[in-house]
C-alpha cells in the first residue's frame, strides 16, 4: 500500500483507515474465539460481566524459540499476557493482582467484589500507594484516589522528574523516602531493572514496617536458578551475558537483564521479605502467579 504514490494529504487518512480495519477485524476475530469458548466472567477490576479475550498471538514465535518455551508454556504466557477484560482491558495478571489486593485489603470488615468498589472506600483513600510502571486496568482504577503514586521509567529523565505528567522512576533508583508506602505494585517489571537485588533492596526500603510489595514476574519453571542475561556497562551499554532476550517480541521490545528462575523466592527472602505466592505453584501450565511480600514489623 506505502508503494502506490498518492499526494500526501490522501495518503494520511487512508492509511489511519487501513489500521482501523485492521484492528477491528483483530476485534472482530477476538469475539468471535471469546463467545464460542464461552469466556465471560465477572472481572475482578471493573466488576462488570464481560468477555475475556485470549490472544495466543501475543507470545510471538520468535519469542517462543529464544526462551526455548514448550507449547504448554507458550499457551500459559499467552493468558498470563492477554485473556483481557473486553471492559477495561486488564490482562488476566492484572485481575488476579485485583483479586489479591480484594483478599488483602477488607473494607468495612468485608472483601470488596471488585477494584472499582474497592478504590471507593475510605480504607483504600487512606492508603499510600506507588505503582512503579504503568499496570493497565489497575492504573485506570486507582489513579483518582489521593494518596496513589503511579511512575514510569522513562530512559534518560531525570530521576523523579516529571515528564509531560508522569513521573520517572528507576525501581533500582527510587526516589522516594524510607518507609514511604503502605503498598508498592510491579507487573512484569523486575526482569527488566539490570540490577535485581538492588530492585528489591528498593522497594523494601521505600515501604513501611508491614507494608506489601504486590507484584507479578515471570518466573521461568525450566530455569533452577536465577542468572544475568545482561549488565549495564558504565557507559550505560548492554553487555549480554547469555542469549539476549527482549519482551515482549523476543528481539523486539525491553531487554530483559534477569532470568528469574525457581529460586527466585530466596532473591525475596535475601532482601528481608516474608513471600507467598498465590495462584501458585508455577506449572508448566500456569505462569501468572502473584506475589506477596511483606516487609516484617521488626
Ligand atoms: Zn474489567
Amino acid at each position: 500500500m506505502s508503494k502506490i504514490p498518492l499526494p500526501h494529504p490522501v495518503k494520511g487518512p487512508l492509511v489511519a483507515a487501513w489500521n482501523e480495519a485492521h484492528r477491528l477485524g483483530w476485534l472482530a476475530r477476538d469475539y468471535a474465539s471469546a463467545m464460542a469458548c464461552g469466556r465471560a466472567e465477572r472481572c475482578s477490576v471493573c466488576g462488570e460481566k464481560r468477555y475475556m479475550f485470549y490472544r495466543r498471538r501475543v507470545i510471538p514465535a520468535r519469542l517462543v524459540e529464544l526462551w526455548g518455551l514448550t507449547r504448554r508454556q507458550a499457551e500459559a504466557l499467552a493468558r498470563k499476557e492477554s485473556c483481557d477484560c473486553a471492559g477495561c482491558g486488564a490482562k488476566l495478571r492484572a485481575r488476579r493482582m485485583a483479586e489479591v489486593l480484594l483478599d488483602l485489603y477488607p473494607t468495612d470488615g468485608r472483601r470488596a467484589p471488585d477494584l472499582r468498589t474497592w478504590a471507593r472506600s475510605d480504607e483504600a483513600g487512606a492508603m499510600r500507594i506507588a505503582e512503579i510502571n504503568r499496570i493497565d486496568g489497575i492504573h485506570e482504577t486507582l489513579e483518582n484516589l489521593a494518596r496513589f503514586h503511579p511512575s514510569d521509567y522513562i530512559p534518560n529523565a531525570h530521576p523523579g522528574a516529571y515528564v509531560k505528567g508522569l513521573r520517572h522512576e528507576d525501581l533500582a533508583r527510587l526516589t522516594y523516602e524510607d518507609d514511604r508506602f503502605d503498598l508498592v505494585l510491579t507487573s512484569e517489571t523486575l526482569e527488566h531493572v539490570p540490577d535485581l537485588a538492588r530492585a528489591l533492596d528498593e522497594v523494601h526500603r521505600v515501604l513501611v514496617p508491614g507494608g506489601l510489595h504486590v507484584f507479578t514476574a515471570p518466573v521461568s519453571p525450566h530455569f533452577a536458578e536465577t542468572f544475568p542475561r545482561a549488565r549495564l556497562r558504565r557507559d550505560g551499554s548492554i553487555e549480554d551475558l547469555a542469549t539476549p532476550i527482549r519482551h515482549p517480541g523476543g528481539d523486539v521490545g525491553y531487554p530483559v537483564f534477569t532470568e528469574l528462575g525457581m529460586d527466585f523466592p530466596d532473591w525475596l527472602a535475601h532482601a528481608g521479605f516474608e513471600t507467598e505466592t498465590r495462584f501458585g505453584p508455577v506449572r508448566d501450565d500456569d505462569l501468572a502467579q502473584v506475589y506477596v511480600s511483606r516487609k516484617p514489623t521488626v
